[in-house]
């Protein structure tokens, strides 16, 4: 089994891939498998649609700080331009710091991406330093028509770390109580048919709002 940094509570409940490795909420599952390098696009945005965190599948609160991890050269643009659009949805800034302190492409200077990444191309660098930015809003964006790209709008960055190793992040986390109550009811969809049903729902949602927006 892996060594992984203090685990927050949030995270500590995630299903586990064989090497021990949480597996967050918005990854591709197959055959009972996780794909720890493929997100799921039907499931970024059922997470944000349903108000969850991309990482931990658990609530976001209303009005909170929302993070997510760039490369070097995405970093210097976002904060530039004081907004991104990605394909992958916005989480807690615990869950988005362990990600950063064990995901072997942040959490590695010079590391490329080796898999297909939608908004990004094969191979794509992550720099010399990594960030996590924190932003004020971030907006979902679905095209209706197969293959349902969800875009996800993030504006107004509120919090800029930067960083050049795992380590750094790990050092940010402290293990934590998991939460209890309605802050714990969490989504997470292991199966076909599950995911299916969720990502029926939400484009729904967006039918009916425009954009599907959480509450
Ligand atoms: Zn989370």
């Amino acid at each position: 089994m892996i060594e992984l940094p203090p685990v927050p509570g949030r995270i500590a409940g995630l299903p586990r891939d064989p090497r021990g490795y949480p597996v967050p909420a918005e990854n591709l599952w197959q055959q009972g498998k996780p794909q720890l390098a493929v997100q799921d696009f039907r499931r970024c945005g059922a997470l944000y649609a349903h108000g969850a965190c991309a990482v931990c599948g658990l609530p976001l609160t209303p009005g909170e700080t929302l993070y997510r991890l760039f490369s070097h050269d995405e970093a210097e643009q976002t904060v530039k331009q004081d907004a991104c659009k990605r394909a992958d949805g916005p989480g807690h800034r615990d869950c988005m710091i362990f990600s950063g302190a064990t995901c072997p492409f942040f959490a590695t200077a010079g590391a490329r991406r080796t898999y297909e990444s939608r908004e990004t191309a094969k191979g794509t660098p992550r720099g010399a330093t990594a960030a996590l930015l924190g932003f004020a809003a971030v907006q979902i964006a679905m095209t209706q028509e197969p293959p349902h790209a969800v875009w996800f709008h993030y504006g107004g960055v509120e919090e800029h770390i930067t960083f050049t190793t795992g380590d750094e992040m790990a050092a940010l986390l402290t293990a934590s109580e998991a939460p209890r109550g309605p802050g714990a009811i969490r989504k997470y969809w292991k199966t076909e048919p599950e995911v299916k049903r969720a990502w029926a729902q939400t484009l729904k949602l967006a039918a009916r709002h425009g954009t599907a927006m959480p509450g």
